[in-house]
């Protein structure tokens, strides 16, 4: 029997990184996570992965785990919130920037060669057409996409200049939680859409305010591309196997190239909870486009990946699930 791949998860304590261990786990690979704890939740945390407490910052902590040699190092461990990017650059360029080039830099000096790294669909900022491929350009609107731009091309330049390899993924709208229930961690201060639908629901938020009710869509409001949180996760499997079987680098769209529209998802999260939204029409967020939908078809194509979840309500009653327990 061959020794199973080792894979360092970065922020695996996370929303989205505890899914990815998640997978890795079932598909048999040996995991270390690495997490601050910072946002992340013990909750999140699985017994059969080894855990590192740490941060990204330290770069002789960081040095230390690395040493201990890898397969494929997952990095999801990043500050995301939009707004705070643009009031609070400097953390962002602590955290987003200066982490992950320590990362990167302690991957080389270890020899550790590849990387799947968690990128955005901020990296394009307003679409000049749609569906957005990986060749629309990169023009970030907010300094959070800005970090996430940057590292890629640093990964880029190391690809070229080092024995190193990455797969970047830009990640569209991630929703849901893993189907069984296994994964429980909600985040605290939701910003994006369905956690707070989620908290007006539960009673924790007394209404939904919707931004916009004027744009160019046939409801008028906006429409993004949001993808199951374990669909996100078998794509970095695919990633993490691609990896290992080529040394080639690519950056990589993860969406539906399905839209839905704020109203569609109010309407859907009350049909699976039963419940009525009570929602108030809000002016515009500034920096919002109107619609952001993605062409997977690279992802199809290097990944041999395809979203499995395709029904809002489906995907909305995972999230769902965790309230009513
Ligand atoms: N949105 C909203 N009310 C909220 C939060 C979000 O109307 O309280 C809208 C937002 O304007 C956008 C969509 O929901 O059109 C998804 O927003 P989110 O912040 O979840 O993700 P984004 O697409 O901005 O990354």
């Amino acid at each position: 029997m061959s020794e199973k791949k080792k894979i360092l998860v970065i922020g695996g304590a996370g929303y989205i990184g505890s899914h990815v261990v998640k997978a890795l786990l079932a598909n048999n690979f040996a995991v270390t996570v690495y997490d601050n704890m910072s946002t992340g939740q013990p909750c999140n945390l699985f017994t059969d992965a080894n855990f590192v407490g740490g941060d990204i910052a330290d770069e002789k902590k960081m040095h230390e785990v690395m040493a201990k040699g890898f397969d494929v190092v997952i990095h999801l461990a990043a500050k995301k919130a939009v707004g705070e990017s643009m009031t609070n650059p400097q953390l962002y360029a602590k955290n987003n920037i200066s982490g992950t080039i320590n990362i990167l830099n302690a991957m080389t000096d270890c020899g550790v060669k590849n990387i799947v790294f968690s990128s955005t669909a901020a990296v394009y900022g307003m679409p000049k057409y749609l569906p957005i491929d990986e060749q629309h350009p990169v023009e970030p609107m907010s300094f959070y996409g800005f970090t996430k731009a940057e590292i890629e091309r640093v990964m880029d330049w190391y690809s070229k200049l080092k024995d190193f390899h990455y797969i970047a993924l830009r990640y569209f709208n991630a929703v849901g939680y893993a189907a069984d229930g296994s994964i429980r961690g909600k985040e605290k201060n939701p910003q994006n859409l369905l956690p707070i639908i989620m908290e007006v629901l539960s009673g924790k938020r007394k209404e939904l305010q919707i931004f916009g009710n004027d744009y160019d869509t046939p409801d008028g409001t906006c429409i993004r591309d949001y993808i199951h949180v374990e669909d996100l996760a078998t794509a970095h499997i695919a990633a993490v196997n691609e990896l290992c079987a080529r040394p080639v680098s690519h950056i990589i769209n993860l969406s539906t190239g399905k839209g839905t529209s704020v109203l569609e998802m109010v309407h859907a999260a009350e049909n699976v909870s039963g419940k009525k939204i009570p929602f108030k029409f809000a002016p515009r967020r500034s920096g919002d486009p109107a619609i952001v939908v993605a062409d997977n078809s690279t992802a199809r194509k290097i990944l041999h990946w395809a979203p499995q979840y395709t029904d809002m309500e489906q995907i909305i009653q995972t999230t769902w699930n965790l309230e009513e327990k």
